[in-house]
């Protein structure tokens, strides 16, 4: 089953508007011309049109995403964004279940899920992270928590709608820890994660869907992730903030050989 890698730059609450734009256009300059791989980025919310506005000018192909969206679509609702407002900014794409989401935050499996079905009824895409934490892998129970989550954020998600979604892997120990999974390891989960989804799902529907790795992805380590069978392309964080490291990370998906 041939899938598209994706690489997606999730900034977090960092960079200025200035900071930001500087950034966009480093990407778009050092990304023209490079095809095979689809890119995302997500940058903070206030800084989404602005970001917008610089990809559409240079006309890269690059994707613009939010970081978080709130499960209705308006009301009294204070500081939180909705769908509409993300589409109304140009951005297709939403990250939902990231770590620092789920456990700074607090949002539950279950909430994760009603977000999953607020973005796709909207049409935007959802990117669905799951991963354990240290605690839960020293306990064997990786499998396990990567199972609930992604079971609990699917929960009723049609078949219908899969090509609108991506599982994001992103062990949480290895999220901004410099830590990264070995390749060996990130491959086991993602099998582990494609089972799941082919338990939950039609072979062909499942089977399309891409499942990135996140956590601690450089240009030193992404060739050796991005080569594993069932790793897709990458959720990257800090490195997503320096444009030649994300590139070079861009391009280290375009020398995987096509899964046959
Ligand atoms: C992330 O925020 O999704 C992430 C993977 O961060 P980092 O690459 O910094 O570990």
């Amino acid at each position: 089953m041939q899938r598209k890698m994706f690489v997606g730059g999730n900034w977090k609450m960092n960079t200025t508007l200035e900071s930001a734009c500087e950034l966009t256009r480093g990407l778009a300059g050092q990304l023209r011309g490079v095809t095979g791989v689809e890119v995302a980025v997500y940058p903070p919310c206030p800084f989404l049109l602005s970001v917008g506005a610089i990809l559409r000018e240079r006309a890269v192909g690059i994707r613009l995403g939010a970081q978080n969206l709130w499960e209705k679509p308006a009301g009294a609702y204070t500081g939180e964004i909705s769908a509409e407002m993300i589409l109304d900014c140009g951005a297709t794409s939403v990250l939902i279940g990231h770590s620092e989401r789920r456990h700074i935050i607090g949002e539950s499996d279950e909430l994760i899920n009603r977000k999953v079905h607020r973005a796709l009824e909207a049409g935007l895409e959802v990117v669905l992270c799951v991963g354990e934490t240290l605690e839960q892998r020293e306990a064997g129970e990786t499998d396990a928590v990567n199972e609930r989550q992604v079971q609990l954020g699917l929960r009723e998600v049609s078949e219908q709608s899969l090509d609108q979604v991506v599982i994001a892997y992103e062990p949480v120990w290895a999220i901004g820890t410099g830590r990264s999974a070995t390749a060996e390891d990130a491959q086991n989960a993602h099998e582990r994660i494609r089972g799941v989804l082919s338990g939950l799902y039609n072979g062909a529907a499942s089977g399309s869907m891409r499942v990135i790795y996140g956590g601690s992805v450089k240009p030193t380590n992404a060739a050796e992730l991005f080569a594993c069978p069932d790793i897709d392309g990458g959720l990257i964080g800090g490195a997503s903030l320096d444009a030649s490291d994300f590139v070079k990370i861009v391009r280290a998906c375009i020398e995987k050989e096509p899964a046959s």
